[in-house]
């Protein structure tokens, strides 16, 4: 059993099918020399849900580092394994990775099996009835949900041939991160669950103020597999907030789905006609970025929300649409560099729903946030944190200034703190005439 995105134990088909096939069960980790492109944040996530992986299967898990096309083959040899168990991976670089491990395994006559996936609903399977791929959100959840899912199942019961007596490399070196991570492994997952799961009837109220704890802050533990979807939405009931959180893990189904159809959506837009749109990467739009990076725009409510990205590898849903609507529409840079600088630090960072959420607020993806509708910093800060309350934890330099008006551009401030780089109607028009240009040159 190869561990990827899975790195649990209950509720795990490829497991299951691994300790039905044989007697004893190897299992592994490969540390893919392909990390190293990862953040710290997350690969230190990873290191430490490993090391509660490890615990929970008595210390058998056994590290190889290396190509897989190289280890994984390798290791099957050692120990007599002619079938290779994996959960389906669906991101561009895992697709390609399993094809050159199957191709491998095959040479040396083993057999790679894919058995289930990270997703209620596979990637590629919710299609309208003609076969093609919904564009649009709405329709596609809606067959999600009457395309259904199994129920979740338990802990496997599994005989584990692993370290000492197969031989081990060491665990992943855990890079040095400032960020204050969240709890890591399957038990710490299932706990916050547990805790979050008698407040989901009011998640349609609460999921947009970020200086409340009402999201359930499980996008780390869906992104390592420390729990599977169907988990949670087996917990869910028909109600208003549990239908809206049922909604939220279907985005995440829907975008993994968008980039399993066109990978190259990754880092390209999805929609090409916007490729002709005017973005600036010139030396004062590295600068622009330097300061929207370190959250020193002016803009309290961008500021807060760059700065909790940076201690703690999570930022709130709300404010991860407002700061990337400013860094493309107020700040004309291309979303990719926003992208980019989300995947370095989120814990979460997960290729499709990072992708797209991006191309979602930039116009470019599923269109659903047409580009016209521009986010206004200052009215949504004053909407969704009307107190103040989440600008004042992250932006100490504002803590003396009470009530809503800590997001007023025109107050005064503290020396300590940026007048606005920008000013979000000016930018705002020059976005407008930007997109023009795109829309009448198109047609
Ligand atoms: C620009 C941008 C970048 C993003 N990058 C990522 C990313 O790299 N990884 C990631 O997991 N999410 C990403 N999101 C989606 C969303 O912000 C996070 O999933 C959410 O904030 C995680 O907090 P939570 O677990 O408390 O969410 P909850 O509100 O509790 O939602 C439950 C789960 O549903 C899923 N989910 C919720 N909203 C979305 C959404 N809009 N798109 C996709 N899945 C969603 C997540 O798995 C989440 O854990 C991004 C959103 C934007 C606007």
């Amino acid at each position: 059993m190869w561990f990827r995105r899975d790195l649990r134990l209950a509720d795990l088909p490829a497991l299951q099918a691994a300790a039905a096939e044989g007697r004893r069960v190897v299992p592994l980790f490969v540390v893919d020399p392909a990390f190293e492109r990862s953040g710290h944040p997350r690969r230190a996530f990873m290191a430490d849900c490993l090391r509660a992986l490890d615990e929970s299967m008595g210390g058998s898990l056994v590290y190889r580092h290396g190509d897989p096309a190289q280890v994984v083959p390798a290791l099957a040899a050692e120990v007599g394994a002619l079938d290779v168990f994996v959960t389906r991976d669906y991101g561009p670089y895992g697709r390609a990775r399993d094809a050159a491990v199957g191709a491998a395994l095959g040479r040396a006559g083993a057999r790679l099996h894919g058995i289930g996936t990270p997703y209620a609903v596979p990637p590629g399977d919710v299609n309208k009835a003609d076969g093609t791929a919904y564009a649009v959100f709405t329709p596609f959840s809606k067959m999600w949900r009457a395309h259904g899912w199994g129920a979740p199942s338990g802990t496997t019961d599994v005989e584990w041939f692993g370290a000492p007596d197969v031989p081990c490399d060491g665990p992943p070196a855990r890079p040095a991160t400032n960020a204050v991570l969240p709890a890591a492994g399957e038990r710490a997952a299932h706990r916050r669950w547990d805790e979050f799961l008698p407040a989901v009837g009011d998640y349609r109220d609460v999921r947009n103020l970020p200086a409340s704890d009402g999201t359930s802050r499980l996008s780390a533990a869906l992104r390592w597999g420390l729990l599977h979807p169907r988990q949670l939405l087996a917990d869910l009931l028909p109600q208003p907030g549990h239908d809206t959180f049922a909604s939220e893990l279907a985005w995440r189904e829907f975008y993994a789905d968008v980039l399993f159809r066109r990978p190259d959506s990754a880092s390209s837009n999805l929609n090409a006609r916007m490729a002709a749109m005017a973005v600036d990467t010139d030396a004062a739009a590295h600068e622009r970025f330097r300061r929207w990076a370190a959250g020193t725009t002016g803009y309290p409510i961008v500021d807060a929300g760059m700065r909790q990205l940076a201690a703690s590898g999570w930022m709130h849903n709300r404010v991860r649409m407002l700061v990337a609507s400013f860094l493309v529409k107020d700040l004309h840079l291309p979303w990719q560099w926003g992208a980019r600088h989300f995947m370095r630090h989120l814990v979460d960072g997960d290729l499709a729903s990072n992708s797209h959420g991006w191309q979602w607020t930039a116009g470019t993806g599923t269109d659903a946030a047409p580009y016209f509708r521009i986010f206004n910093p200052t009215t949504q800060a004053l909407r969704f944190d009307p107190d103040g309350d989440y600008v004042r934890t992250w932006v100490p330099e504002l803590a003396g200034i009470a009530g809503g008006a800590v997001h007023e551009p025109g107050a005064r401030r503290p020396p300590d703190y940026p007048q606005p780089m920008v000013d979000h109607a000016v930018e705002r028009d020059e976005a407008l005439h930007r997109y023009r240009q795109v829309s009448v040159g198109s047609r």
